[in-house]
């Protein structure tokens, strides 16, 4: 574990997870150049090698070499010269040789001088002494062993010039008396032999010399080669290490960049088809601007789990007061906010109740009024958000503006506003409050504000439902001797319903039913046994109408069943159930067994008219187009009857 963390940190390092994007890119470039420029030194270090080589062989090395074999070809001149002074007995040639041959020896001593102390070289002509070569040769130093080679071979020639004057003054000498003696020519020969060895041995050492001074030259030619060689090899193999290195941290700055967006667009994916799945958070593994990205869009990804639960935990709820217990309080633990007051608004008189505060009825914020009439309410009566943060005052309801903010944002039920939330701030009075509360900081508030709206908004589906079945419990919508619903619940709900119909873009079927010749029992087994038929009737309708639909007391023996999201058939299928059920039901009285048989008519809204009431009124004349063709039967309104019968 600790090693595989080791390596996950060194990886980090390298690849510079941790750092922002825009300073990744630039430390690649940089990395690149970095890597041209150790490149480049290379190969200049070489460079800079390979010319101090070869400037060494140009100005030292090969005037050295050049040098020595000049002295060398002096006195192969001068051993000419020397063999011609033994052979010739005639004084001019003698004295011209002795010359030549002493001008050789003094050149060669005067060159190996500048071998050793560094000079001009001058290599002349010996027949017409005219200046053929001259090149300057440095003096030989800190190279021990070429300094006693030249130094020996210096002393050499200086031998070698006197020897040659020896013999020259010999010979001379000899020839002067007339004839050479054998005498003179044992001597003479003995010089000569003398001159030869000291010749022998110069040339000999100067041989040395030579192939010393070649050693250092291949020396040097070598390393050349290996210098060149190796600045090649680093050359490649620090190039194979950047390329490396520099594609290491691509793909690492790929990865890190494309997994998290890959993560989040599979999130989004899923988000669009309503799956919300914390289980696939984005793993954040950097520092940089995508884990930003990352994190920002795993906190999005808790807040729609979060609203997501909270819709289906309040859709659980049994009543609306716990729906608004459970409202404040995630606006509390979720949002920090600990001053909401829930106001509800009555659909029938439009008044307001305050159902959940911290605060009593008799200490509430506002103006007292707007609970008896909720148009003073600004929230209530423009359905909008108001602020006192953005427009100080806005509501001269809110008594306590001069110590907090206010905002009011409307519950929003349907097509009315069902409520009003009210959140308050403190106001800081001074400084030092204000660092004891930070939540106070406007940015904050406006970011908790549009959060709450968003569970405002996610409650309002619920709570219109919620209000819709709390409604069905309230005993004045209901008629007392069926337990059906009465015409007044119809008129108070009507508004929601159509709301539902409009937004879901679902329709309605209207069923009218009324029982046939239903007169003939009260007049035939009195009224008592009328009613008991009725209660038999009702219920003969509402079990055989489907549990989403409503069933509603319209009339005295008239029944309205609204069928819910009804699609095609569906009015017509419920329809002729009831009435085939209802035929088939006997009535136990005391006067006997009764049967009754039913009519029904029915429309379907906003299919056969946009207006609610009127679709009602057509239900109503196909009603009485079932009496009037027979009765017991099931008829859809059609637009014939409506113009025939001139309603
Ligand atoms: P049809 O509808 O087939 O044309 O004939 P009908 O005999 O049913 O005629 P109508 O609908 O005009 O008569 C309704 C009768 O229902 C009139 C009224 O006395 C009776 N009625 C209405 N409300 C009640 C009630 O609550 N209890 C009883 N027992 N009778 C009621
Ligand atoms: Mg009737
Ligand atoms: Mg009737």
């Amino acid at each position: 574990m600790k090693i595989s963390a080791m390596i996950k940190r060194i990886v980090k390092f390298i690849t510079f997870t941790d750092i922002p994007i825009r300073q990744k890119l630039i430390i690649f470039a940089a990395a690149g150049i970095g890597w041209f420029v150790v490149i480049a030194l290379i190969g200049l270090l070489a460079m800079k090698y390979v010319s101090y080589a070869s400037s060494e062989l140009t100005d030292n090395i090969v005037p050295q070499i050049q040098t020595g074999q000049k002295v060398v070809i002096m006195i192969r001149g001068a051993n000419v010269s020397a063999s011609n002074i033994v052979i010739h007995d005639e004084e001019e040639v003698i004295m011209e040789n002795a010359n030549r041959a002493r001008l050789l020896a003094d050149r060669a001593s005067a060159a190996l001088t500048s071998l050793l102390e560094g000079g001009v070289i001058k290599d002349y002509s010996d027949l017409t002494g005219e200046l053929i070569d001259e090149f300057k040769v440095h003096a030989i130093k800190g190279d021990l062993r070429s300094e006693r080679y030249i130094s020996e071979a210096l002393t050499g020639s200086i031998h070698l010039r006197e020897v040659l004057d020896d013999l020259a003054a010999l010979k001379m000498q000899a020839v002067e008396g007339g004839s050479v003696s054998p005498g003179d020519r044992y001597l003479l020969m003995q010089t000569f032999d003398e001159y030869n060895n000291a010749a022998v041995s110069l040339v000999t050492t100067l041989g040395k010399f030579s192939a010393h001074i070649s050693t250092i030259q291949k020396t040097y030619n070598k390393n050349i080669k290996t210098v060149l060689y190796q600045a090649m090899v680093l050359v490649i193999a620090i190039g194979f290490v950047a390329v490396t290195l520099l594609a290491v941290f691509s793909f690492f700055l790929k990865r890190s960049m494309t997994k998290p967006l890959k993560a989040i667009t599979e999130q989004i994916k899923g988000l669009s088809e309503g799956e919300v799945d914390l289980s696939k958070q984005i793993t954040v593994g950097s520092k940089d601007e995508i884990a930003e990205l990352s994190s920002s869009f795993n906190t999005l990804m808790h807040t729609i789990h979060d609203m997501n639960t909270y819709k289906k935990v309040i859709e659980e709820d049994d009543t609306m007061e716990d729906v608004y217990n459970r409202m404040s309080k995630v606006f509390f633990e979720n949002l920090g906010l600990d001053d909401v007051s829930i106001y509800e608004v009555s659909n029938i008189n439009k008044s307001m109740k305050l159902i959940n505060s911290p605060y009593s009825r008799e200490h509430v914020c506002c103006n007292k009024e707007i609970l008896i009439n909720s148009n003073m309410c600004r929230a209530r009566k423009t359905g909008h958000t108001v602020s006192s943060m953005i427009y100080p005052e806005i509501c001269k309801q809110f008594l306590l503006a001069p110590e907090k903010y206010h905002v009011c944002i409307p519950l929003i039920v349907g097509a009315t506003i069902g409520g009003v939330v009210q959140i308050q701030f403190e106001k800081m009075q001074d400084e030092e409050k204000q660092k004891e509360v930070p939540i106070l900081n406007s940015a904050c508030i406006v970011r908790q504000v549009s959060k709450a709206e968003q569970y405002i908004k996610e409650s309002s589906a619920v709570i219109e439902a919620k209000r819709l079945t709390d409604a069905l419990r309230d005993s004045a919508v209901r008629d007392q001797m069926t337990g059906l619903y009465n015409r007044r619940f119809l008129e108070e709900y009507v508004e929601t319903l159509i709301a539902n119909v409009m937004r879901n873009g679902t329709q309605l079927g209207l069923l009218m039913c009324d029982l046939d010749y239903f007169k003939e029992v009260n007049d035939k087994y009195g009224h008592d046994v009328g009613d008991a038929v009725l209660k038999e009737s009702a219920s003969v309708i509402a079990k055989n109408a489907r549990t989403a639909d409503l069933v509603i007391r319209f009339g005295g023996e008239e029944f309205l069943v609204i069928i819910n999201d009804a699609k095609d058939g569906d009015a017509q299928e419920v329809a002729e159930r009831i009435r085939k059920k209802t035929e088939h039901t006997k009535v136990k009285t005391n006067s006997g067994i009764i049967q009754k048989t039913i009519s029904i008519g029915y429309s379907e809204f906003p299919k056969d008219t946009q207006n609610f009431w009127e679709a009602i009124k057509y239900a109503d004349i196909a009603l009485y187009k079932a009496k009037e063709t027979g009765r017991n039967q099931v008829m859809r309104f059609d637009k014939e009857m409506w113009s025939k019968d001139a309603y």
